[in-house]
């Protein structure tokens, strides 16, 4: 009795028995955000498949290994922590906004304003040209796929 209780303490807190506000999927999974919901997959393939390059996909733990273990450049990785922080930040707003009823905004639009945060953010670490994150906007706008 008390395990079950438990259970059904945890889904509720993953908020199992609640339609997904980005997608419309009737049981949101604690995967389902990070990114088996379309919407969410659309901004974080759009924005890291090619930074990323091959074995991008939606499953949550498959995204933290490839974080993990892939060798990337000094400024690549810098980058897909940027990216990875923003994404989850910006899906996170976009289902809280929804959830009392603000916007919706569509994909395209949060896929703009996810860019937009990761230039501010890279404008305000103020690398001058020579330091070796010196090209971090330029390799951004290389491979963001907007
Ligand atoms: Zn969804």
């Amino acid at each position: 009795m008390e395990h079950q209780l438990a259970t059904g303490d945890r889904m509720r807190a993953w908020g199992l028995h609640q339609e997904c506000v980005l997608c419309g999927e009737k049981d949101e999974k604690r995967d389902h955000l990070f990114f088996g919901c379309p919407y969410s997959y659309t901004l974080w393939d759009k924005l890291a498949s090619r930074l990323i390059g091959p074995g991008i996909n939606p499953d949550w733990n498959d995204n933290l290994m490839m974080l993990q273990t892939r060798r990337f450049t000094t400024v690549d990785k810098v980058l897909v922590c940027l990216l990875f922080q923003a994404t989850i930040y910006h899906i996170g707003r976009e289902r809280n906004a929804r959830r009392h009823h603000k916007g919706p905004q569509t994909v395209e639009q949060v896929i703009k304003l996810t860019d937009k945060a990761i230039r501010n953010r890279i404008s305000s670490l103020k690398y001058a040209g020579d330091h070796k994150l010196g090209g971090l906007m330029s390799r951004w706008f290389e491979v963001n796929g907007i």
